[in-house]
């Protein structure tokens, strides 16, 4: 008998579904050979500021580039330190390398897998102190503190506003990666309104990973900013240096926005509100189907302050393995969003971390699950994939091999 499968992600459906429309893109393109620059690029990142609420959109060649030339334009210089969390994908760490600067890290908030303020308090307070010259500095590495990168994982907003009045306290520069989280939204106690990601800092970083909320069809990425002259300085960044052609200023990249991906992802962003809302409504069902099962499966936390945008429903069990393997044998597809905390990847050695120097986020890369999320997932694949989570779990609590995952409260609880 062959099983139906439910795919971990399906990238075809909508691409299907909007074919004529891409096609035309593609077609203008051809007929006007505007392939670099030009309105095609200039009005997707018009349309996409309008969307983060934010003054300015500058595309460039995918969410790393953006991060890094965000960073650059903010005013990271080599030798300094940016501190930033283990749990993300390498490319955090990686623009931050690239624009010369040094990653530290600060731990997670376990519930919400995002860092955790009051880690970020205790690295500035503890681990770092005060130069002769009033520069904070690491006591780790003995260079300055400069730039903090909150990552707002699996579609979920950090908690913004201890980490701003942190960043404000010691000076430092906030430079969202929003790579995971087009349109999601964080209420801000201290302001009492909703702020949209890539809104929040001084500068944000978006990828166009196709697999990404709002996904290109190749890469492509965007920095976004309400500070004109950090949008003006990556503008130049991206393409060699040069505020006009063949005057270089400095020495940049090529890291421009395509303009056949800007246009495709335009006709996309016009789909982005209602499928954002589509995965939350999944994550809801998700939610509501585990509530029934008896064994330990910790689901997502989304606090009163967060409306998160699901970019993947990440849940929590012991024995993650067996269950990867078991959901794979009924042709259920997961993933594992990160299986190795950057602290404790060969690629950074160097930088000297042990295992148990970031617990919670150690914990969590033991035991998190990514299981099937996209705005086409249907509710009865929802309910195959929580029966057969419950017949795994069931038959694992029989033969007594299973733990119960237990989280404890941590950080803010409204
Ligand atoms: C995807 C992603 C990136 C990098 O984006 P690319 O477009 O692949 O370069 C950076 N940070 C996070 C958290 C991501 O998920």
């Amino acid at each position: 008998m062959s099983l139906p499968g439910i795919p971990f992600l399906d990238l075809v459906t909508p691409h299907v579904e909007l074919e004529q429309e891409l096609t035309a893109v593609f077609q203008k393109a051809l007929h006007t050979a505007g392939f670099i620059g030009g309105p095609m690029v200039e009005n997707f990142e018009k349309a996409f500021a309008t969307f983060c609420g934010t003054e300015h959109a500058v595309g460039v060649g995918s969410g790393t580039d953006a991060l890094r030339f965000a960073l650059m334009a903010a005013g990271v210089c080599p030798g300094d330190v940016v501190v930033t969390v283990p749990n993300t994908f390498i490319a955090t760490t990686e623009a931050i390398s690239q624009a010369g600067a040094l990653p530290e890290f600060v731990d997670i908030d376990e519930r919400t897998y995002n860092m955790d303020p009051e880690k970020l308090r205790e690295y500035l307070e503890t681990q770092c102190a005060i130069s002769a010259d009033g520069r904070l500095v690491s006591k780790r590495s003995n260079r300055p503190v400069r730039a903090i990168v909150p990552v707002h994982l699996y579609g979920q907003m950090a908690d913004m506003d201890l980490i701003l009045e942190l960043a404000d306290h010691f000076n430092l520069i906030v430079v969202e990666d929003a790579c995971q989280a087009h349109g999601a939204q964080y209420f801000s106690r201290k302001q009492n309104r909703w702020l949209a990601a890539g809104s929040v800092g001084k500068a944000a970083a978006f990828s166009f990973y196709p697999g990404k909320n709002l996904g290109a069809c190749g890469e492509a990425g965007a920095v976004t900013t309400n500070d004109p002259a950090l949008a003006a300085q990556v503008r130049m960044i991206r393409d060699h240096g040069q505020a006009k052609k063949y005057y270089h200023n400095v020495e940049g990249y090529n890291g421009r926005l395509d303009a056949i991906q800007a246009g495709l992802l335009h006709v996309k962003l016009q789909h982005l509100a209602k499928w954002n809302e589509q995965r939350r409504e999944r994550a809801a069902e998700y939610n509501r189907l585990f509530e029934n099962v008896e064994n330990p499966v910790a689901t997502p936390y989304e606090p009163a302050w967060s409306r998160a945008v699901y970019h993947l429903y990440v849940v929590r069990v012991d024995d993650r393995e067996g269950l990867i393997a078991f959901l794979k044998n009924e042709g259920i597809g997961t993933g594992i969003h990160y299986p190795i905390p950057l602290h404790l990847q060969t690629a950074y050695r160097a930088l000297n971390y042990l295992p148990g120097d970031l617990p919670k986020t150690e914990q969590a890369a033991a035991q998190i699950v990514s299981l099937p999320m996209f705005p086409t997932l249907s509710p009865e694949q929802q309910a195959s994939v929580v029966h057969q989570v419950r017949h795994f779990l069931e038959a694992k609590t029989k033969t007594g091999l299973l733990d119960a995952v237990r989280l404890e409260p941590a950080g803010r609880t409204s």
